[in-house]
């Protein structure tokens, strides 16, 4: 379904280009390495993405806040998009940054 919504998330995709998304990102996974939604089923995985609990929407200050990240792990974010997909709006978050460890198959050639 191509919504309104979706045509939104592309107009707020650059944001996650930008230095300050890079620099929050990278704080929030310092801050908390492990998914926080694994955590809570206490299984130990290494978080790969910074989720927005709160849907940004493009607005900044929802998009930048440091209380509105939660560290999740890809499969995670993948199942949380599919959901958000299936309600029939995108969920504000990204893949777009790249794993920290060096070893990881994404940093892999
Ligand atoms: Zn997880």
């Amino acid at each position: 379904m191509e919504s309104l919504a979706n045509r939104k998330a592309t107009a707020y995709h650059h944001l996650y280009g930008l230095k300050a998304w890079q620099d929050a990102r990278h704080v929030q996974l310092a801050h908390q390495p492990l998914c926080e939604r694994c955590l809570r089923d206490e299984i130990v995985t290494e978080a790969r993405v910074v989720n927005h609990r709160i849907k940004h929407q493009g607005d900044w200050a929802l998009f930048i806040d440091p209380e509105n990240h939660e560290s999740v792990c890809a499969e995670h974010h993948d199942s949380l998009i599919r959901r958000e997909e299936a309600r029939g709006y995108v969920i504000g978050s990204d893949i777009d940054g790249r794993p920290l460890a060096p070893d990881h198959p994404w940093n892999r050639g």
